[in-house]
């Protein structure tokens, strides 16, 4: 049986992927912060804390990281744990350097020193090519973060690089674009917009208030994201890969596609600051703008070429972005029944 170390087991990703390693007879380990309430919503929703084992475990702390990989020497490591909500890092941006740059380098050498044959994943990110360099982007890419977030993420990237090449590690860097669930954070964009629109479909009255309607991201399904982590460590050798599903949409088609999925159908009205989105059946406003969400620097355009992932991995992204609305907007429906 082999074991694997999850840190931040109890987000998004780190939910999907204990269930996938469960689902294929790993003995799963993750990382929970001591917080005053034990918070394990997620995996509580896909029915698997009771078959995990959870350790305290936090990134700043080097000799916490140290104790559990020295008693542990887990065949996988993936390092998903992060302050990972790009917003916050411009008002928390030496913690986010320290917890999504420092701590990648303090989990490598300590792997590197008492467990040098685990296989070691480090969750990099789309936001690290920023102000784009080339359209789409690939593994090649020139990086240009725009949020001390893609800055922190940036060392975290090259470390894992370092670390591979200067100590032969089985390091790996996933480029993932950005993607979504049920799970998500309520603070990202996606689950904001399903929330805020399956309330108002619950009889509720708050329009969704959102920043820049422009910007596009490639989204997809964190479910299908965790398979192409776990394939990554699978690989005889390390390297690093992108994984996204190749296709870019606005805030505002996101919007409309979680709209439809709730029988809202939508007209929009005025630009900028100015925009509103109302539903023509109820005449009820859902969207307006709200300049305070706006951003110090933005990414405008993400989108990612996957290819080398599909020849070398056999991945490839399995959910549209317009299923993945409808999923996610349901899912919040459903639960408000209570
Ligand atoms: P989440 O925000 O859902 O989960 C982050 C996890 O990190 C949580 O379990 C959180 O614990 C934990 N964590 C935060 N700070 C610390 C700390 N100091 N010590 C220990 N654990 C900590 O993120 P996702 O699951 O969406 O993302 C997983 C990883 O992938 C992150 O590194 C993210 O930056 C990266 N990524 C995500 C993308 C996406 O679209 N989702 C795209 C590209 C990269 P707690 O539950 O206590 O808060
Ligand atoms: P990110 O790509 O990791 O920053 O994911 P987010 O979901 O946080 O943001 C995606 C895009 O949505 C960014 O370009 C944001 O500026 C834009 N956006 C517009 N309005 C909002 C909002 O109200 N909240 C968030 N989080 N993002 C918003």
């Amino acid at each position: 049986m082999k074991t694997a170390f999850i840190t931040g087991i109890t987000g998004q990703d780190g939910a999907y992927l204990a269930k996938l390693l469960l689902s294929k007879g790993y003995e799963v380990h993750g990382g929970v912060r001591r917080i005053s309430h034990p918070e394990t919503t997620r995996l509580d929703l896909l029915g698997i804390t009771r078959d995990i084992h959870l350790h305290e475990f936090d990134l700043g702390e080097p000799n916490n990281i140290f104790r559990t990989i020295r008693d542990l020497k887990p065949d996988e490591f993936y390092n998903l744990a992060a302050q990972s909500f790009v917003g916050s890092s411009w008002d928390l941006p030496a913690y986010t350097a320290d917890v999504d740059g420092m701590a990648v380098v303090r989990i490598l050498d300590t792997l590197r020193t008492v467990s040098p044959e685990t296989r070691f994943y480090q969750a990099s990110t789309s936001e690290m090519f920023g102000l784009v360099q080339e359209v789409p982007q690939r593994e090649t890419t020139r990086l240009y973060p725009r949020s001390p977030y893609g800055v922190a993420k940036v060392y975290g990237h090259y470390i894992t690089m370092n670390y591979r090449e200067s100590f032969g590690m089985h390091a790996s860097s996933g480029i993932l674009f950005n993607h979504e669930s049920p799970l998500r954070g309520k603070e990202f964009v996606t689950r904001k917009i399903t929330l805020g629109l399956a309330a108002i479909a619950r009889g509720g009255n708050a329009a969704v208030e959102l920043g820049n309607m422009d910007s596009k991201r490639d989204w997809g399904f964190a479910g299908d994201y965790v398979d192409g982590m776990w394939r990554m460590l699978q690989q005889d050798e390390p390297d690093d890969y992108v994984l996204a599903t190749g296709v870019t949409t606005t805030i505002r088609d996101f919007f409309t596609y979680a709209a439809e999925a709730l029988d809202m159908n939508l007209d929009w009205v005025g630009e900028g600051e100015q925009e509103t989105a109302i539903d023509r059946k109820s005449g009820r406003l859902v969207m307006k703008v709200n300049p305070k969400f706006y951003r110090p620097a933005e990414v405008e355009l993400l989108i990612g070429d996957a290819t080398k992932a599909r020849n070398a991995l056999g991945w490839e992204a399995q959910t549209s972005v317009r299923d993945l609305a409808a999923m996610m907007a349901k899912a919040d429906f459903d639960a408000q029944a209570a």
